[in-house]
């Protein structure tokens, strides 16, 4: 059985930072490092931590920061005039050394070539540009016994179901299914020898990130006995995956966390 820990973010400033390096790492990833003298207060929890990003607006050189810790900073940036609000945006810790923190970008553009302020910044972001990081801890959350984990995500969720595994005890079990625009954008990290985990690519394909994750998902044949289930991404692949978990195979909706990282056609607030 496994053993769990709430894991909540342990400074609640908003960090001043700065990128260091930028990387295509693959078809539709960009890798941005960020560092900076902010970056030795922030304090690495694994699994899948994530964080605001804070960015700055077209024509700002200065990020005008929040300055409240935790949940009070939202008002704050509510009050602050929307030219002079940076954009916010999510985003999950890829990987943390003391001189660098990795995040991974999925790049993208809609049909007319619009993409987001989030994307537009990683595919522009040059050194000494700045950015904010907000920490807000780990989605992940078991809070039963399991004998199993079952991980279901879309390219967005990469980072997190590769924190999650890098993360997890040397004898887990479980399945994972990642979902990839291209099967280049696949990558290596550490999985623990009981947990298999499928990639699956729409490869060209013109199809809403996350329905072949749901497809291969409704398919999978998957062990018995209790399971933790952790489904980020698409909002309709994660409900999508959850209705699937409780109607069809009868997982109880106790034993399921799910996060909508992003709603196809429609902007992130901020
Ligand atoms: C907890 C959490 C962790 C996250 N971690 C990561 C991460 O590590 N890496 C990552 O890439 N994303 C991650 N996301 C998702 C990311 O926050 C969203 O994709 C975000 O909307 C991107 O912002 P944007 O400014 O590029 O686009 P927005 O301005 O939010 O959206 C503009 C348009 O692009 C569309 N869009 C947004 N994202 C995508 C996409 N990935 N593919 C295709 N179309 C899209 C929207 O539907 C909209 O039509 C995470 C989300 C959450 C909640």
């Amino acid at each position: 059985m496994a053993t769990f820990q709430l894991r909540k973010p342990v400074d609640p400033h908003v960090l001043l930072l700065e990128v260091t390096k930028t990387e295509r790492i693959s078809p539709n990833m960009v890798r941005v490092t960020l560092g900076g003298d902010g970056l030795e207060r922030f304090t690495p929890l694994g699994f899948d931590q994530w964080f605001r990003l804070f960015l700055p607006r077209p024509g700002q050189d200065t990020l005008k920061l929040p300055t409240r810790t935790s949940g009070l900073w939202y008002a704050q940036y509510l009050a602050t005039a929307r030219p002079k609000r940076p954009f916010v945006r999510n985003y999950t810790v890829r990987a943390y050394r003391p001189d660098g923190l990795d995040i991974d970008f999925v790049v993208h553009a809609d049909d007319d070539g619009h993409s987001g302020p989030a994307s537009a910044f990683a595919l522009s972001a040059d050194p000494g540009d700045q950015a904010g990081l907000l920490d807000q801890g780990v989605g992940y959350h078991p809070r039963h016994d399991h004998d199993w984990t079952l991980l279901v995500a879309d390219e967005t969720g990469l980072p997190a179901v590769a924190g999650v595994l890098s993360s997890l005890p040397e004898d887990a079990k479980g399945v994972a299914v990642v979902e990839l625009p291209s099967i280049q954008d696949r990558q290596d990290f550490r999985v623990p020898p009981g947990v298999t985990l499928h990639w699956v690519a729409r490869d060209g394909a013109p199809d809403v990130p996350g329905r072949l994750a749901l497809r291969t998902l409704r398919a999978a044949e998957l062990p018995a006995g209790p399971v933790y289930a952790y489904l980020v991404g698409e909002s309709g692949l994660v409900t999508g995956g959850r209705r699937h978990l409780v109607e069809d195979r009868g997982v109880p909706k106790s034993v399921i966390d799910f996060i909508g990282y992003w709603r196809h056609g429609h902007a992130a607030p901020g």
